[in-house]
């Protein structure tokens, strides 16, 4: 909708007036859906190329719209991140994940070299007192720091490289890995990747899904790869959905993989499974 200054009045065109009707109802309901149990998180577990066993699981929110269904992170975390209740969001996913996967730890589900990712937004990222956060979160539910890792984009860590470098390094003190999400598409210098306390690379799924014909993206991961090792980084690639992308993507040197080849994000209580499945 088209906002006019000088009285407030709104004048909705034809094509953006159900998005922003759409996007006002979402917002409401989203308020309620902490309290409402309306959350729930979903597990998609990495395998390492060699043996292709277990090496942890990226956390992924989901939502159930009472008389929408389950509603698409896609569509939601970009409402939440406009309006700041990503933080109390995001705070949740943190502390339940870790909460989760010390019970995995101590039931001996996952391994002491395993780790839980969590994805932290752009706003999030920004909370001043997010260091104290995460910390409190570790020592509250008993996490061994070094069994989590946080996933960030470029784009959020370009936001405000200066604080961000503090945060980063802030996080490495207290044994919690980086990894930098979607690598490849957020089209900033690579110069932080020297100066920072990074751990892993995410070769963006917009790479990964065509490799096996597309001698651009294969070129593309290749690189990533290469840049990776040869400054002590692992990669990661995201959106592995067939064997013949693993292959390729194994030749290139990869060291972890996630995708729908391997498994979907899954419930907590389905995870036990899948992981005994990959040993
Ligand atoms: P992302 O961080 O890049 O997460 C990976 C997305 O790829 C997930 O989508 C996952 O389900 C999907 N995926 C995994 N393997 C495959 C595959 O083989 N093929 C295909 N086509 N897709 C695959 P999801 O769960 O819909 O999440 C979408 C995005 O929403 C995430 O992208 C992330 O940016 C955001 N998101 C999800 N949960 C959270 C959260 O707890 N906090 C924050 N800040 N963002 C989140
Ligand atoms: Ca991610
Ligand atoms: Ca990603
Ligand atoms: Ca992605």
């Amino acid at each position: 909708a088209k906002r006019d200054g000088r009285n407030g009045c709104q004048v909705f065109t034809p094509q953006t007036a159900p998005m922003d009707k759409i996007r006002l109802g979402l917002e409401s309901a989203l308020h309620h859906a902490l309290e409402r149990d309306e959350l729930r998180l979903v597990y998609q577990p990495q395998v390492s190329v060699v043996g292709q066993h277990f090496v942890g699981a990226e956390v992924l929110l989901r939502w159930k719209h009472p008389v929408l269904g389950w509603v698409s992170p896609t569509v939601f975390i970009p409402v939440l991140e406009d309006t700041g209740l990503i933080e109390p969001f995001g705070e949740w996913v943190l502390r339940r994940a870790c909460q989760q996967y010390k019970r995995w730890l101590d039931d001996g589900v996952v391994g002491l070299n395993s780790k839980i990712s969590v994805n932290l937004s752009p706003r999030q990222f920004r909370q001043r007192d997010l260091g104290e956060r995460i910390q409190a979160a570790i020592q509250d539910t008993g996490l061994p720091p070094t069994s989590l890792a946080l996933e960030i984009t470029e784009s959020t860590l370009m936001y405000n490289l200066e604080q961000g470098a503090v945060l980063l390094r802030q996080l490495r003190h207290l044994g919690v890995s980086i990894a930098i999400d979607d690598f490849g598409t957020g089209y900033s210098s690579l110069a932080y990747l020297k100066d920072l306390p990074i751990d892993y690379l995410k070769i963006d799924r917009s790479f990964v899904k065509d490799i096996v014909t597309d001698r651009n993206d294969a070129a593309i991961a290749n690189s990533i790869i290469g840049l990776a090792h040869n400054l002590g980084l692992k990669v990661v690639a995201e959106g592995v959905e067939e064997q013949d992308i693993l292959n390729v993507l194994a030749d290139l040197g990869c060291d972890q993989y996630q995708g729908y080849f391997f498994a979907r994000p899954v419930v907590a209580d389905e995870l036990p499974l899948l992981i005994a499945g990959c040993d």
